[in-house]
Formats: C-alpha cells, sequence, structure tokens
C-alpha cells in the first residue's frame, strides 16, 4: 500500500517526539508498505516566527514572510529523516518546491494548483521514506509560498490525491474528531465517521483539528481520510462523503472560534455600491469576510448603516489598513473593532430534515445569559456571535442541550499531555 501520513505541529514538537514519530513511521515501513510523511513545523516555531517579523515590521512583506514561515517546516523534514536514518530506514527530505508543489501567487494564503511529484516517485522507486515539508509550495516563478495556518493538511491530502495514495492519516494530538474540542468540554465523544460538509462547516468555525480548505480539496477530489492519534493505533474518526444514515444524528458537533474579530464601520451612507465596494477591497487584499450584519444607524444625520463583519483576528492590520484608505470615499464615521467575540457554531448534515433546531440553541444561551450580538445560518450551520468571556460556559451548554442528554459517552477525549 501507499500510504500519506501527516503529523502535525505537536507531534514533533521535540527531538524526542520526532524519534516516537520515526519509530511509528518504521513500523508501517516493516510491514511493507510505501511511506509518504508530511510534516508541520514544530510546535510553536511558526508563532514564534510571526511574533519576530511583526517586531520588525507590523506588516511583513508577504513573500519574505512566506521564505521565513517555510524554515519552520524545512528544519522538522531533515530532524525527522536523520531520526529514520538511526533506525537504518533510508529516508529523504524533500520541500514543497522539490516535492512539486506549485501554487498560485497569494503569498500566505497561496492555493495549489498542480502537483508533480516525480521526485516523490523516484525517491519512493528507490526504496525510501519519503518526508515533505507541510504547508508550502512554490509558484511557477519559483517563489516560496505558504497555504494558510494549518496548511500541512493540505499538503497531506492534495499528495494523497496526486499519488493516488490507498490510506492518508491526519495523525495528531487528538485521536480523531470529537463532538467538541475535548479541551473546552471533557464530556465530548469521538466520532466514527463525519461527512465531508460537516467537517467543512466545523473546520470553517474554528475547530483547528482540520484546516479548511484541506477538506475543501478533499471533498472535491473524493479523498476519504482518517483523523487519528500519532501515538496510538486506534482506528480514529473517518472523513467521507455522506451517507444516508447521517441524516439520522441532527447534530454533529459544536465549534468555537476564538479567533475571529468584529469590525463595524459605523454611520456608512446608505446607498447602493457601498457594501459592494468595500467587500470588494477586503477581497482584493485576500481578507476572509464570514458574517455581515447590516443595521439602521441612529444619530446620523443621512441615511447611514452599521455595517459589521467578522474576520480572522490575524487579519485585523491588514483590514484596517484597507477601511482606512476607502475613508474619504465611503465617508464612514468611525471603525471600531472588537477583538473580545467568540463565534460559536452548531454543525449537522441532519438540520436539513429536522426543525426546531435554532430556537433550542437560542434558548439554551439564553438560560445561560448570553447575549447573541450576530447570528447566521446556513443549511447545515448555525452560527452566533457572543462575548468571547462567554465562549466556553456557551460551548458547554450547548454540548450538553444538543449532544449529551439522552445519550451514552461512546469514548473518554484522549490527549496528549503536550501544553
Ligand atoms: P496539529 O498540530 O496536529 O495540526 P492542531 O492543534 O492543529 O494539531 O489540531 C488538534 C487540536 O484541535 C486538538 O488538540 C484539539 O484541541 C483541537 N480541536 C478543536 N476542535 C476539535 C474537535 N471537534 N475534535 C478534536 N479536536 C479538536
Ligand atoms: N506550521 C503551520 C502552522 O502552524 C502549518 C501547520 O502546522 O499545518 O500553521
Ligand atoms: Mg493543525
Amino acid at each position: 500500500m501507499l500510504i500519506v501520513q501527516k503529523y502535525g505541529g505537536s507531534s514533533v514538537g521535540t527531538p524526542e517526539r520526532i524519534k516516537k514519530v520515526a519509530e511509528r513511521i518504521a513500523r508501517y515501513r516493516s510491514e511493507g508498505h510505501q511511506i509518504v510523511v508530511v510534516v508541520s513545523a514544530m510546535r510553536g516555531v511558526t508563532d514564534n516566527l510571526l511574533d519576530m517579523a511583526k517586531t520588525l515590521a507590523p506588516l511583513p512583506n508577504e513573500r519574505e514572510m512566506d521564505v521565513l514561515l517555510a524554515t519552520g517546516e524545512q528544519t522538522t523534514i531533515a530532524l525527522t529523516a536523520m531520526a529514520l536514518h538511526s533506525l537504518q530506514v533510508p529516508a529523504v527530505s524533500l520541500t514543497g518546491a522539490q516535492a512539486g508543489i506549485i501554487t498560485d501567487e497569494v503569498h500566505t494564503k497561496a492555493r495549489i494548483q498542480d502537483i508533480t511529484p516525480q521526485q516523490i516517485h523516484a525517491h519512493l522507486d528507490q526504496g525510501n521514506v519519503v518526508i515533505v515539508a507541510g504547508f508550502q509550495g512554490q509558484t511557477l516563478h519559483g517563489h516560496i509560498t505558504t497555504l494558510g495556518r494549518g496548511g500541512s493538511d493540505l499538503t497531506a491530502i492534495a499528495l494523497a490525491s496526486a499519488l493516488g495514495a490507498d490510506l492518508c492519516q491526519i495523525n495528531t494530538d487528538v485521536d480523531g474528531v470529537y463532538t467538541a474540542d475535548p479541551r473546552i468540554v471533557p464530556n465530548a465523544r469521538k466520532l466514527g465517521e463525519i461527512a465531508y460538509d460537516e467537517m467543512l462547516e466545523l473546520a470553517g468555525a474554528g475547530a483547528k483539528v482540520m484546516q479548511s480548505r484541506s477538506v475543501e480539496f478533499a471533498k472535491n477530489y473524493g479523498v476519504v481520510f482518517a483523523v487519528c492519534s500519532s501515538l496510538n493505533d486506534k482506528p480514529g474518526t473517518i472523513v467521507k462523503g455522506e451517507t444516508k444514515s447521517m441524516e439520522d444524528v441532527v447534530i454533529r458537533g459544536v465549534t468555537l472560534d476564538k479567533n475571529q474579530a468584529k469590525v463595524t464601520l459605523v454611520a456608512v451612507p446608505d446607498r447602493p455600491g457601498v457594501a459592494g465596494r468595500i467587500f470588494k477591497a477586503m477581497e482584493q487584499a485576500a481578507i476572509n469576510v464570514d458574517m455581515i450584519v447590516q443595521n439602521i444607524s441612529h444619530g446620523a444625520d443621512t441615511p447611514a448603516t452599521d455595517l459589521s463583519f467578522t474576520i480572522d483576528k490575524a487579519d485585523l492590520p491588514k483590514a484596517n489598513e484597507v477601511i482606512g484608505r476607502l475613508r474619504d470615499e465611503m465617508q464612514y464615521q468611525e471603525v471600531i473593532a472588537d477583538e473580545n467575540i467568540g463565534k460559536l457554531s452548531i454543525v449537522g448534515v441532519g438540520m436539513r430534515s429536522h426543525s426546531g433546531v435554532a430556537a433550542k440553541l437560542f434558548e439554551t444561551l439564553s438560560s445561560e445569559g448570553i447575549n447573541i450580538m450576530m447570528i447566521s445560518t446556513s443549511e447545515i450551520k448555525i452560527s452566533v456571535v457572543i462575548d468571547l468571556e462567554k465562549g466556553e460556559k456557551a460551548t458547554q451548554a450547548v454540548h450538553r442541550t444538543f449532544l449529551e442528554e439522552g445519550r451514552t459517552l461512546l469514548s473518554e477525549p484522549e490527549i496528549a499531555e503536550t501544553r
């Protein structure tokens, strides 16, 4: 079998852990499999690199940022190869560019456009374990790019697709996808399987366990994959296409995104084209806008609206700059950025065929005295923006309402003691 195995940052967080990962890879190889390994930067390294850059420039040049960030994964591939060599396992490390990962030019959030895996095939044919740096690629002009935070998941899934792998494992520090982040909800249950669309919504709503773009890629190319622990051989959670029985479960999971910020443009003139202009500018700056709410603005002399939207906290400096540039043209009164928000979401394909879910969610929050600032829904998701401070309490309450009452726990969460 050809197996693609991804190991995330905490699984390779120290030299000792890299050794454990190497032992695990060696075991799979001794069973006669061909193995392609994708590794992330050691835990905390990417954050440190980002912090260092920001001490030198508040808005660092994004091309140089990618050159910097790619070093994190480059360190891990070499160390993992060395660890395998000391176990007498032949292994070769490859950067994203060497592995043939070609992306567009959007630095720090590049999309994979093509994979030309000749080098990978050649090294596999020679009997090597091939270790590929996750999270990075190169443009057709040879510039190093990165694939957005958590992007090693995408590298693994895209490689599994391009290589026609028989198995794709995302090995992490939890042993599967749970009904909620087990660090927030100790009663969370491990799911045996989950549909792409559910995983996509959970990931997009902040369940860090998978990068959402990687799930989108898996769905588009039909890559079935398993999320499992790098420390044990339990079966993990299978992420795959939807089956009929999945609709029997109304809510598959609840998630809390603490990395969003709410931006409000106060008293924007109420005329056609204004929202289009603002969100076009956001898109041009590669800022993902999530929830949007528009309200009548009180206190303005001419017809005006307050326009609020949420974005990643990390994009806030860039968004402020973009909005600042539009000030003369848009004539809004002021901009208010609120970083103390949390976005709580519930997700399940069963929502399509069950009613009353929204009411139950709002009742649960109100009984906990939690105020809702924004609401958005999709066919299989309801999200609300609430006060960040109350986020965890709200998540626990919502989990109790939808995922605990009348149920028996399938398994206890298993999280490695890494943080
Ligand atoms: P890696 O470094 O392996 O990429 P991440 O830290 O990105 O790992 O993702 C794993 C973490 O995701 C877990 O430690 C857990 O706290 C968090 N997480 C959030 N939501 C969920 C969920 N629904 N199921 C499992 N883990 C979750
Ligand atoms: N090292 C990158 C990050 O921290 C990519 C990854 O871990 O998947 O976001
Ligand atoms: Mg991750």
